[in-house]
């Protein structure tokens, strides 16, 4: 019997201090066997004749298939990446695209939501992930990730591999931080990105990782990501803390992780600028991989990242990066502008076109109950609003946020000190909009919304 990669799968025999019956999804092929990746997080090394495929949702009793989620995803997909010709595909355990297609696993079901009998897909949390997932991967579309073939400019670094992963972690930082931006308004778009990327960092413990450099990186990742480590969000992970206290020898003598870490965060922070195009994110990413390569060294190039991280290749676009100098060429990054603006237009969809797509899946009865696809941006035209009303129901929303914004605040004062905010800051970037929307210049709004008090 032989497996493919992201096959749900249960265990016939006790394997490795996990019981027969234990169910996880094949990763990769290893020899003759597989690495199952179990429900824990951890990976084994299976043989394929102690494994069984599970491949419904009824063999499981929970989670949502990518069938029952590919009508929400197909309408999701063309909401954000509209007319440009993008694959949706299952079978990859953990969501990728090269920029072409887009890859999901067969199955989610981290979440142990149990359906009533008859109940579909539409208010599983497991779609939400499927949703959160899709939205990230096309972000890196939308935002030009895929426009960039680095594959020759990354030889240049003693690692080449870790440059690219370096290189994904400032992409998805940068991404996510544009897709919240764009869509502020549109809470059934930001709200499946940001639970994703916070149940994975939730999931994710980093004390089971035993190279400190992996360790680092992935805790930079969750930080820069989410707004939060791993440890922040488990108050039962320990490690952290410790971790972070730990020395190491840097050119300037003897420093501890937490002062790199710091140091880090604040360079991956930088590509939070709404004008950020991927050739700042390489620029960000090469200082990043300096520093860990003056605290890591020959390490740096043994370093294996965990197999649930997603390394994206880069490499399929028409603007070919080979020397150092094409990341300030300016004829380098006119090309990329041209094609962005080519690919934007073909991104801009009409609500009324999607509107419509949904119609025909729902008389078709593709669409699940209880699923509400994404309405369009709230208007600009606050017109037939008086002023009062307009102020009332700024006020609100701004009560709203700052109840989020202080949960947020209360947790930092239990975080380890040194951290900085690394949350994207919705509040000010909401007053911001609004007040450009009511004819402030941009420069003005800016000036407000940044001396805006808390109160
Ligand atoms: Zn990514």
């Amino acid at each position: 019997m032989s497996y493919n990669i992201g096959d749900v799968v249960k265990l016939t025999e006790d394997v490795s201090g996990y019981e027969k019956g234990t169910k996880g999804i094949i990763t990769k092929e290893c020899g003759e066997g597989y690495h199952v990746k179990c429900p824990d997080g951890e990976f084994i090394h299976v043989e394929p004749y102690v494994l069984e495929k599970v491949d419904s949702r009824e063999e499981e009793g929970y989670g949502v298939t990518f069938d029952e989620a590919s009508p929400i995803l197909s309408i999701e997909k063309l909401g954000i990446l509209g007319r440009v010709n993008v694959g949706l595909h299952s079978g990859n355990p953990v969501p990728n695209t090269d920029g072409k297609a887009i890859y999901l696993p067969q199955i989610i079901s981290f979440i142990k939501y149990k359906r009533r009998k008859g109940e579909n897909a539409g208010n599983d949390p497991n779609l939400t992930l499927y949703v959160g997932s899709l939205f990230h991967e096309a972000a890196h579309i939308r935002y030009g990730s895929f426009l960039i073939d680095i594959s020759d400019y990354v030889q240049q670094f003693e690692s080449p591999e870790i440059m690219r992963t370096i290189l994904n972690i400032v992409e998805d930082v940068r991404v996510e931080y544009l897709f919240k931006k764009e869509f502020i308004d549109d809470p059934k778009r930001v709200k499946p990105l940001v639970q994703t990327e916070r149940y994975l960092v939730k999931i994710m413990d980093t004390d089971n990782i035993d190279s400190d450099f992996t360790r680092l990186i992935v805790m930079l990742t969750q930080k820069a990501i989410s707004g939060y480590t791993h440890g922040e969000l488990n108050k039962k992970t320990r490690g952290e803390k410790k971790f972070l206290k730990k020395k190491y020898k840097s050119p300037e003598g003897k420093r501890s992780y937490a002062e790199l870490f710091v140091e880090l965060l604040d360079e991956v922070e930088q590509v939070k600028r709404a004008d950020a195009t991927v050739f700042d994110s390489i620029e960000i990413a090469e200082r990043i991989y300096r520093k860990l390569h003056d605290a890591f060294g020959d390490e740096l190039s043994e370093a294996e990242m965990p197999e649930t991280m997603t390394q994206h290749s880069f490499d399929t676009g028409r603007i070919r990066l080979e020397r150092k100098e094409d990341i300030t060429s300016e004829d380098k990054r006119s090309k990329f502008r041209k094609e962005y603006e080519k690919q934007k237009k073909r991104m801009d969809v009409k609500q009324k076109d999607i509107e419509k797509e949904i119609e025909r899946m729902r008389e078709e009865g593709e669409l699940p109950e209880g699923y509400e696809p994404p309405k369009p941006k709230s208007p600009k035209n606050k017109k037939g609003r008086n002023v009062g009303d307009y102020v009332k129901w700024l006020i609100n929303k701004l009560k709203g946020m700052r109840g989020d914004k202080q949960k947020q605040e209360d947790n930092k004062q239990s975080q380890i000190s040194g951290f900085s905010g690394a949350d994207f800051d919705p509040l000010k970037e909401f007053v911001r909009r609004k007040l450009e929307e009511r004819g402030y210049s941009p420069q003005k709004a800016e000036e407000i919304a940044n001396n805006l008090n808390p109160e």
